[in-house]
């Protein structure tokens, strides 16, 4: 076990977390796939929107650029038309025209302010905007400064190089804005928009220059006409080329705006003029009034050229706006994609959670409980695979509680339940079936044996008939059922006849047979409803229920007799035949169950009344069989009466034993030969209170009709062997004396007895061998039990006397093997006058003496039969004639007079 690496559970992870994992990796993807795509969108609107920007600012810029531009040229023009003039013209014509140009310059400045305001509006452009205005200022205020006219010139020439300075920076500006644009929108139909408008931009820039080179070759001093005409040239054919390029736009609105700007009325005067001015080295300057109109024409021409700049700019802007725009739809597209994949993805997670996960927890968290030994319910649901599982489950599940329900019927004790029939499905159902039933088999088996065990407790094992207990109870039932009901039982008591006879001359195993026929034929004979039982021996009742009529019930007891007299059958192929009869004894309850009882004392217990319905039955049948046996005799208010006082008597007994009631009187056994006194033989006698002394023939029958009689006995034995002591104390005619004393049959059959006077003997002192013990010849019957007894008695000293020898039916050939030292010759014999009689005495004395046994003769009450006593040789006698019965203290007289009663009898005859 220590080698065997522990098996952990490993920590694992779950289901829900991985298909968690699952999705997430690839939605996570796909997010960063997708932010990476609207970051690209939205870096690409951001750019579009910067190149919008950039274009607002390069028009802006321009517009400065062409409104500073247009102030320059009245400047420059009038520098040139007052040289000019200063050779030709009037003072008053000079005059006019500067006014005119000072008119046009105005007009210009007014309109450059207008530009710089709504440029400085543009945020990106404002920086340039300022820096441009500040030159501005400079600029303007050299304006018509110098006192001379050279003075003067000098400065306006100045003065068009810083203009020509300050508008190349901002077209710079413009162009460097304008590249920005491009460059940024990555698109292009925005570059070629962009494109446009520098090229527009460019074009109106060089338009700018042109008429101011013009006018400056004109003007310039000799000798350096060749580099004005050198810059005049260059920026001439720049704008005619630039122009060209506009004319080939791919953008209508601009082609077709810079084709109308062209045609325009000044401009085609002023590329008139300049086509002239450069096809020859012709330096002849033309009339103030063109030069005028020049300067006029050249606002008009440039504002037609600013249109289409601004058309340029406005496709410019319009279409970054429109790529802008697109940029946002994309973002838009790309964006709702992302969030609608994203809830999808959310949606599958759940969704495959709950379809997957779900189940597969449930079906867990059965499998967890069903462990556990909680027999859930299986759902079945989920994908195909937990499906199968679920099912696999729930049909363990099923044969689980099969096999829980059929414990759990067995652990009731349940065992005709349906279900433990039911087979169990699977190898483990199988065995686990096998197992339910073969313990429902044992468990069987066990009842099956619990009621046989019953049976034989209630039930005669040889003719399998209910037993006494048994006929009890069923009377018992019978009493209550009729109590109810107003019905009346009968209970037929029937004692066979000549049973014993059968028994001792066939063996037992005839007698077994014979009994079990006579059960069959009393079974055979009454209604299934009536009870037969066996009270033992052979005796057996017959229990009928409800009497109808008492005549019919004396009929059944008729058949009865007939039927159990029929000659019996003996088994072992013999002709063999046994012949027994019956006697049957009646008793029938009262009515409703009312038994008035042997006393007369209401009704009693339902135990007690069956008692006594059966003790009637049997006192009954008793005195059918004194009757002459094979008769029917039924319980009536004679025998109801005599058993009131039998019961009176065993109460009145009891209470006798329990308060010292009873005495023992003494008679004295005499020897005739001597007319010693040798022993006394110890009679009970009752002194009832009120009554007097009561003999023991009104009492000892009834003693002995239960277990009073040994009481009794127990008493007797204690009594006289303490006052044998007693006597022996005293000393006198008494002392030395031996005492017999009456032991019933009852007690004999008793294994109490030995004890008993073992007991008495010890509590006495009393050396066994003074002790006899008399039992009457009819109970001296053949009882190994009884006998052994004796023997151990006889072993130990104590003598054992037959008492009234004759009145039974003891053989001399018995006498042998009877356990006992004395006999009592009866009464009747000693009395008898038959010479048979005064024979059969003698026999009998003889027949003792070989055996070894003493003789006393009983009721001796004459001198006659004292001698004739003698005659036979009989040792000892017993009788009035002697002594009747003495109490204790009166023996030692008794004793005395018995000696001097012999003498007179054999020596002289007393007067009586
Ligand atoms: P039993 O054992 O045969 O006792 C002798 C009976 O004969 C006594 O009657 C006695 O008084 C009587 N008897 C003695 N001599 C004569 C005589 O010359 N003529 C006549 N007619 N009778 C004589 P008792 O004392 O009435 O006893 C009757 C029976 O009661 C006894 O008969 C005995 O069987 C029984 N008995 C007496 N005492 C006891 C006892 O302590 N235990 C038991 N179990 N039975 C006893
Ligand atoms: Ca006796
Ligand atoms: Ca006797």
């Amino acid at each position: 076990m220590a080698d065997l690496p522990e098996r952990r559970e490993r920590r694992t992870i779950s289901l829900r977390t991985r298909l968690l994992v699952l999705v997430l990796v690839p939605l996570l993807g796909f997010a960063a796939f997708a932010s990476i795509l609207v970051t690209h969108r939205v870096q690409r609107v951001q750019a579009a929107e910067d190149a919008v920007r950039q274009l607002r600012a390069a028009v802006a810029l321009d517009t400065l650029r062409a409104r500073i531009a247009e102030e320059a040229i009245p400047l420059v023009s009038s520098v040139e038309l007052l040289e000019l003039s200063a050779e030709g013209g009037s003072l008053r014509e000079r005059n006019r025209l500067a006014i005119t140009l000072h008119t046009l310059y105005a007009g210009a400045v007014a309109r450059t302010d207008v530009a710089v305001a709504a440029a400085t509006a543009d945020p990106l452009a404002r920086p340039q905007v300022a820096q441009a205005v500040q030159r501005l200022d400079v600029v303007r205020a050299s304006w018509g400064a110098g006192e001379t006219a050279s003075a003067r010139e000098t400065s306006n020439r100045q003065l068009f190089d810083k203009y020509r300075f300050l508008v190349s920076q901002l077209s710079e500006a413009v162009d460097a804005h304008l590249i920005t644009a491009a460059a940024e929108s990555g698109d292009t139909g925005l570059q070629t928009a962009v494109t446009d408008l520098r090229l527009a931009a460019r074009a109106t820039t060089l338009a700018g220059e042109e008429v101011p080179y013009y006018l400056g070759y004109l003007s310039a001093p000799a000798g350096a006409e060749g580099p004005a005409r050198t810059l005049f040239l260059r920026s001439w054919a720049g704008f005619k080329n630039t122009s060209d390029d506009l004319v080939a736009s791919r953008h209508p609105a601009i082609r077709s705006g810079w084709i109308t700007a062209m045609t325009h009325v000044d401009a085609q005067g002023i590329d008139k003029l300049l086509a002239a001015a450069a096809a020859d080295d012709d330096r002849t300057v033309p009339g103030s009034d063109v030069l005028v109109q020049l300067s006029t024409a050249v606002v008009g021409r440039d504002d037609a050229l600013r249109e289409v700049l601004e058309v340029a700019a406005e496709e410019a802007v319009r279409t970054a706006e429109a790529y802008r725009a697109q940029a946002r739809r994309e973002l838009l597209r790309y964006g709702g994609a992302a969030a609608l994949l994203l809830v999808l993805s959310v949606g599958g997670t759940l969704y495959t959670s709950r379809s997957i996960a779900g189940p597969l927890a449930r079906l867990a968290d059965a499998a967890g409980s069903i462990s556990r030994g909680d027999l859930v319910d299986v759902e079945v649901e989920g994908p195909p695979e937990a499906r199968v599982v679920a099912r696999g489950l729930g049909a363990a599940v099923t044969s689980l509680r099969s096999v829980q329900a059929q414990a759990q019927a067995v652990a009731d004790g349940d065992l005709e339940d349906e279900i433990l029939r039911r087979p169990v499905g699977g190898p483990l159902g199988r065995v686990v079936h096998a197992s339910v039933q073969q313990i429902v088999g044992a468990l069987r088996d066990r009842e099956l044996l619990q009621e046989e065990m019953a049976h034989q407790a209630t039930h005669d094992a040889l003719t399998a008939l209910p037993n006494r207990a048994e006929a009890l109870t069923q009377v018992d039932r019978a009493l209550r059922r009729t109590h109810r009901t107003g019905d009346r039982v009968g209970l037929l008591f029937v004692d066979l006849d000549q049973f014993k006879t059968v028994n001792d001359s066939l063996g037992h195993v005839a007698g077994d047979a014979v009994l079990q026929a006579v059960a069959q034929r009393l079974r055979d004979r009454v209604r299934a409803v009536d009870v037969v039982a066996r009270l033992g021996g052979d005796e057996f009742v017959v229990l009928v229920e409800p009497v109808l009529d008492d005549k019919g019930l004396v009929d059944l007891g008729q058949a009865l007799i007939d039927t159990v007299s029929a000659p019996i059958a003996l088994p072992g192929g013999t002709e063999s035949r046994a012949l027994v009869g019956a006697s049957v004894g009646i008793a029938v309850s009262r009515v409703g169950g009312q038994h008035p009882g042997a006393g007369g004392d209401g009704p009693g217990e339902p135990g007690e009344q069956a008692d006594r319905l059966l003790q009637e039955a049997h006192t009954a049948a008793y005195r059918a069989k004194q009757a002459g046996r094979g008769r029917v005799e039924v319980y009536d208010d004679d025998l109801r009466a005599a058993l009131a006082a039998q019961t009176a008597v065993e109460e009145g007994l009891r209470h006798a034993l329990a308060h010292d009631e009873l005495v023992l009187h003494y008679q004295p056994v005499t020897s005739l030969d001597t007319g010693r006194v040798g022993s006394v033989e110890a009679l009970v006698r009752w002194q009832k209170p009120g009554e007097g002394l009561v003999p023991p023939g009104r009492f000892i029958p009834v003693a002995e009709g239960s277990d009073l009689i040994c009481d009794l006995g127990r008493w007797a034995l204690r009594t006289s062997l303490r006052q044998l002591a007693e006597f022996d104390a005293a000393g006198g005619p008494c002392a030395g004396l031996r005492v017999a004393v009456n032991v019933s049959g009852r007690h004999l059959r008793s294994p109490r007895l030995v004890d008993d006077v073992r007991t008495a003997l010890a509590a006495a002192g009393t050396r066994p061998d003074r002790l006899t013990l008399e039992i009457t010849e009819t109970v001296m019957v053949e009882d190994d039990a009884a006998w052994a007894r004796l023997e151990e008695l006889r072993a130990i000293g104590v003598r054992v006397a037959i008492d009234d020898f004759g009145t039974g039916y003891t053989s001399f050939g018995q006498l042998s093997r009877v356990p006992v030292d004395v006999l009592k010759i009866d009464r009747s014999f000693v009395d008898s006058d038959d010479p048979r009689t005064v024979e059969l005495v003698r026999l009998v004395v003889g027949a003792a003496r070989s055996f070894g046994l003493g003789v006393v003769a009983e009721g001796v009450e004459q001198a006659s039969q004292v001698h004739a006593l003698q005659a036979t040789g009989c040792d000892w006698a017993q009788g009035f004639h002697f002594s009747r019965p003495v109490p204790a203290e009166r023996l030692a007289a008794a004793v005395q007079d018995c000696g001097a009663v012999f003498a007179a009898t054999n020596g002289f005859e007393r007067a009586s």
